[in-house]
């Protein structure tokens, strides 16, 4: 498959929507992130990769981290996670309140925002340095050492999160967390945070394609657990566009307001892809065109 003339040719397709949508402007330090610039990066289970235009650009991978925690959270807990965190589509927005009210402090699934901070809560009481295993876990996933928390992002969003501090809140008050309020929300701003390329992202993702044991900084995971994971991502990675994703582009994947967007296609290849400006659900605009175009050139999906 000749995946650089594939994304030659996506680009230029995708070209009329460059300035469709408009970055995350609620995290005040990524409002000020230049929207006009896009990357992507393939890399196959054979090890052959394929960067196209800002491959190495670092962007705030946001949400993507959720997939990353709940990596770690699985590993740790096993099945027991899932007593705190439902593993249901939510229909809703990523920080959407709703159904955390009515379903008394059960999170619909770890993708969403409250899922999240619940993961972040399990990691806290789980590990000494949660924050700084963090880390670890995924340098080793992205196999590059620089890989970092952004202080001034995770610092912005701390300023202006309101919602996820009522989350985290409603969170407290229903028992479902078990730390301090102020240090859940800091360790999920700071996951938030971290910075990588698509190169880097690609690289993460390519363990999570099940094609060797997932085994990264001492945390491990079965293949089965792997294909479960999958299928989290696959129903729960686009918030209320989980069902578009799948309809449009069939693989597992996870977005973040950053405008990055990765996607597994499992023993096969991980990809991911960024554009700073979003549609009105969170999604990248030009990330979510790309990877339709991408499995309907190459018809590989796992539909
Ligand atoms: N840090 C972001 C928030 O909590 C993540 C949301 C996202 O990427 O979807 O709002």
């Amino acid at each position: 498959m000749d995946y650089r003339k594939i994304m030659e040719d996506i680009y230029n397709e995708i070209l009329p929507f460059a300035d469709k949508g408009k970055q995350a402007d609620y995290i005040p330090a990524l409002a000020k992130v230049d929207p006009d610039q896009f990357g992507m990066c393939l890399k196959t289970i054979a090890g052959d990769e394929y960067p196209f235009m800002q491959a190495d650009t670092r962007f705030s991978i946001q949400s993507i981290a959720k997939v990353f925690a709940l990596a770690m959270g699985l590993s740790l807990k096993g099945e027991s996670l899932w007593g705190k965190v439902g593993k249901e589509p939510s229909g809703t927005a990523f920080n959407s309140l709703v159904q955390l009210e009515i379903e008394k402090g059960k999170p619909r699934n770890p993708f969403i925002n409250a899922g999240a901070i619940v993961v972040a809560d399990i990691l806290l009481t789980e590990l000494d340095d949660a924050e700084g295993e963090f880390l670890r876990f995924v340098r080793a996933l992205s196999g590059n050492d620089s890989v970092d928390y952004n202080m001034e992002v995770a610092l912005s969003e701390r300023q202006t999160g309101y919602l996820n501090a009522a989350i985290a809140n409603l969170l407290k008050y229903h028992g479902t967390i078990e730390n301090d309020i102020e240090q859940v929300l800091m360790f999920y701003f700071k996951m938030c945070s971290v910075e990588m390329s698509c190169r880097e992202l690609a690289n993460a993702f390519l363990a999570f394609t099940n094609h060797v044991p997932f085994d990264f900084a001492g945390y491990r995971l079965s293949q089965s657990r792997i294909k479960r994971l999958n299928a989290v991502m696959q129903t729960c990675g686009f918030y209320d566009e989980a069902g578009e994703f799948s309809y449009l582009v069939g693989l597992p994947g996870k977005s973040g307001v950053g405008g990055g967007i990765v996607a597994v296609y499992p023993m096969r290849y991980s990809v991911a892809v960024w554009s700073p400006r979003l549609n009105s659900r969170g999604n990248s605009v030009m990330g979510m065109k790309a990877l339709e175009l991408l499995t309907t050139a190459t018809q590989e999906s796992i539909f």
